[in-house]
């Protein structure tokens, strides 16, 4: 299966590579818009709920404001028809009748009809019914009861049963009031119960005053009232609004209607009749019925109160708090998982593309492995397992001990493959070293402890043939990933040549140690790489005469010779070996040591170079002491320069000197002079003393002469008695001076038996372009003047 199609989805349902921040935005919109859903249905059903039970309320109300407009016209009809049915009412029997009447009813009375001529016995009736001070009246413009005007008519309140404190407001005339009047005039017309308009009651509690007269006509029994048809009098019932319908209601802070009646009877001007003392809530919640009182209409408005909100409020709040919370906690939660999901499976695949290409690489790394294990045919590569038996055995394993792998493999132990005697001696030198046994299967395996850990080691093994092979064994443990001990491995060279090349080299090597004891000086090989560096390769015992530095100290160190070599002899002794380095010349060279211990040494070394295929030389020579024979070739140069009987400088030294002065000056310029002098009749003093004396004269007059010359003058014996002064350095005029000095010394004093000897000189300084021939010619010359102008004398300079 691939692994795309295991990964598409997160959680089913969402594509991986959505981004997460989507995902939960997503989320919180669908949140958002199902909790809107929500909250908007809620609401909706809320509202349902709450008109409906609103209404409900609201028409108990009307049912229990309607069934007391009924209680009350019931009530006054009752009375009504009592009095009807009765002859005469006394003020007891109303008083009797009309008691348990007053209920939300703020008063009963009955008003008879009375005629101006009637007045004063009506009043008087009253009086002795017991109602003293009985009188007609009527209110003034103080709203106070007076007594009544005269009138042709009156409907004055005889009986009157009421819950005022204030009294009943006896013989109060009816008609006196228009509103009053109209009322009764109604009843009158309908021959019904009316209703007054909204009024303000007489002797009711301010609270209650504001209220309505419910009146019904009494008509007579029997006619009392005569042909006019009209009723003899009104029983009437004094209702307080305020007392008929807030009556038994909850208080106002918990009444959950808020109701308002209004009077219908004036078009023009609709009074409030009523209104609880809650204000309504703001709500579009209301309702509105007629109800009847008797002949009169009422505008009931009924309208939810604060109270009636507050016990039903709405949980869309909530909900959408709710429904929110909600929202944005799936939606972080789904975050969460998904950027979690999206980084898990991004790690996986990660995870998978490394382990493939280590897989690839593992494949890989066997494969070289295996092939590293076959190619390596001259090296035996066997592994065991931690019992030592063979688990792996390479082509060379196999073409070293003559097995095949399949021979060895499983069935034979690394032990096997040694030869015994020499496992067993280890075995006994390892027990001794740990102090404790050491098997011989594993004599092998152990570290010896020696210098160096794991080491390879020489051992012997024992071929398929029975023949012996001494191979270099490095024998390591295998560790697995956990670094457990799962086995061994064994990695065996040949090395039978290679000790055979080596006891080779080693008998050379004493072969050629011993020829260098017996060469006087030292050989050696002496290398220069290509960037220019030395390095001695090989060092005889005899080169620690030569320097007096260790052989081994020059392999490691070839610049210490020059520290040995002679400061004005090193630039020289670098030198050659470079040229013979580019030329591949022969070198040699003659140059002095300096040694701590036996002092100024000359050596001479030899040498021939080959050039190296990276671009280095080699060369092999030998150097040896020369001091001795540089000491007899000095004395005999000494010999061969020196005259014999003055002890100074002879002809050829003279030769020799003036080549090189010649050189000198025509090379770079400067002066040099020459004063030859001639004894003067030196043949005389032979005659006359002997040879003998001529030949101490001879030393004396070197002697003389040689006091007074400078170090750097050169005086030399050309021959019998003639002589030569070089004085490099000096000119024509200076070497006059110089000459009359020397003269002078000669002549002043006299020499031992012969007494004075003089000499002629002559003088020639070097003239540029002017060759030896010359320049010894005018000297010459100038001697033969000196002699021919009678000797003992200083010739200047000839031209
Ligand atoms: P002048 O130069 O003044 O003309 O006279 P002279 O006598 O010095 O002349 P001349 O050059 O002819 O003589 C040189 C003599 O010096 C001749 C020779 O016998 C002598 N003589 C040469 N060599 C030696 C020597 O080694 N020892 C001695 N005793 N005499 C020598
Ligand atoms: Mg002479
Ligand atoms: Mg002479």
């Amino acid at each position: 299966m691939s692994l795309y199609a295991v990964r598409p989805k997160i959680l089913g349902f969402i594509s991986e590579d959505v981004s997460a921040g989507l995902v939960a935005l997503m989320v919180l919109l669908v949140g958002a818009i199902l909790t809107a859903l929500l909250a908007w249905s809620t609401l909706n059903l809320f509202h349902n709920q709450l008109r409906q039970r609103f209404q409900l309320l609201a028409s108990e109300r009307y049912s229990r404001i309607e069934e007391r407009f009924q209680d009350q016209e019931q009530r006054l009809d009752g009375l009504r028809r009592f009095f009807a049915n009765s002859d005469t009412v006394s003020h007891a029997e109303f008083n009797g009748y009309t008691q348990p009447l007053l209920h939300r009813t703020q008063a009963y009375s009955f008003a008879e009809r009375v005629s101006r001529d009637q007045r004063a016995a009506f009043e008087r009736r009253a009086r002795e019914e017991g109602l003293s001070g009985f009188t007609l009246r009527e209110l003034n413009a103080a709203g106070q009861l007076q007594l009544a005007g005269e009138r042709d008519e009156y409907v004055a309140v005889l009986y009157s049963q009421t819950q005022s404190k204030l009294g009943a407001p006896l013989g109060y005339d009816l008609l006196a009031q228009p509103l009053r009047r109209a009322t009764l005039e109604r009843a009158d017309q309908h021959q019904g119960m009316a209703v007054s308009q909204p009024m303000h009651l007489v002797n009711i509690e301010p609270a209650y005053a504001r209220g309505v007269l419910l009146v019904a006509p009494v008509m007579p029994h029997s006619n009392k009232g005569g042909a006019t048809g009209k009723p003899f009098g009104y029983v009437m019932a004094v209702i307080s609004m305020r007392q008929l319908l807030a009556d038994g209601l909850p208080e106002a802070g918990r009444d959950y209607l808020s109701v308002r009646i209004l009077d219908l009877s004036t078009d023009e001007q609709h009074e409030v009749l009523f209104e609880s003392p809650n204000a309504p809530a703001h709500s579009d919640l209301s309702t509105t019925r007629l109800l009847r009182l008797a002949d009169h209409d009422y505008q009931v408005d009924i309208r939810p109160s604060e109270a009636f909100l507050q016990a039903n409020h709405s949980s869309v709040t909530t909900l959408v708090v709710l429904g929110g919370l909600l929202s944005v906690l799936l939606s972080a939660l789904l975050y969460v998982l998904v950027s979690q999901r999206q980084r898990a499976l991004k790690m996986v695949e990660q995870r998978t593309a490394e382990l493939r290409a280590r897989e690839q690489e593992l494949r890989g790394t066997h494969g070289q492995l295996r092939g590293v294990l076959d190619a390596a045919t001259q090296v035996a590569i066997i592994a065991t397992d931690l019992r030592g038996v063979i688990s792996t055995f390479n082509a060379g394993a196999e073409q070293m001990l003559g097995y095949t792998a399949a021979d060895v493999v499983g069935h034979m132990t690394l032990e096997n493959l040694h030869l015994p005697r020499e496992l067993a001696a280890r075995s006994a030198e390892l027990s001794a070293r740990y102090g404790k046994p050491v098997p011989a299967c594993h004599a092998m395996l152990v570290e010896g402890g020696e210098e160096g850990g794991h080491e390879a080691r020489e051992w012997t093994l024992v071929r398929g043939d029975g023949s012996h092979l001494i191979v270099n064994m490095l024998a390591t443990p295998v560790l697995d990933e956990q670094g457990l001990w799962v086995g061994h491995l064994a990695i065996c060279i040949d090395i039978t040549e290679r000790k055979r090349v080596h006891e080779a080299l080693a008998a050379r090597d004493l072969l050629l140690k011993k020829l260098s004891a017996h060469v006087p000086g030292g050989i050696y090989q002496f290398k220069m790489e290509f960037d220019g560096r030395f390095s001695v390769i090989y060092a005889s015992d005899g080169i620690r005469e030569i320097y007096e530095l260790e052989p081994d100290v020059l392999l490691l160190n070839a610049e210490a010779i020059f520290t040995r070599i002679h400061p004005q002899d090193t630039t020289r002794v670098r030198a050659s070996i470079r040229a013979s380095a580019n030329s591949l010349s022969h070198w040699r060279e003659e140059y002095r040591v300096q040694l701590p211990q036996r002092g100024l040494r000359w050596v001479r070394g030899e040498a021939t170079p080959e050039e190296l295929p990276g671009g280095g030389v080699l060369w092999h020579g030998y150097i040896s002491d020369i001091t001795d024979t540089k000491r007899v070739e000095e004395e005999l140069r000494a010999l061969s320069v020196t005259d014999s009987l003055t002890g100074i400088h002879n002809r050829r030294y003279f030769q020799e000197r003036l080549t090189t002065e010649m050189a000198r000056v025509e090379r770079g310029g400067g002066e040099l002079s020459v004063i030859m002098l001639d004894i003067d009749h030196f043949k005389r003093i032979n005659d006359q003393y002997g040879h003998a004396v001529g030949d101490r004269v001879l030393q004396a007059v070197c002697e003389r002469i040689g006091h007074r010359l400078r170090r750097s003058d050169v005086f030399c014996r050309l021959g019998g008695e003639e002589f030569m002064v070089l004085c490099p350095d000096i000119g024509g005029e200076q070497a006059h001076l110089l000459s009359l000095e020397l003269w002078q010394s000669l002549r002043s004093a006299p020499i031992d038996e012969v007494g004075v000897v003089t000499a002629s000189f002559g003088i020639a300084s070097w003239r540029p372009g002017e060759g030896a021939d010359a320049l010894l010619l005018r000297a010459d010359s100038g001697v033969y003047v000196a002699k021919q102008e009678g000797r003992d004398r200083v010739q200047g300079e000839m031209n």
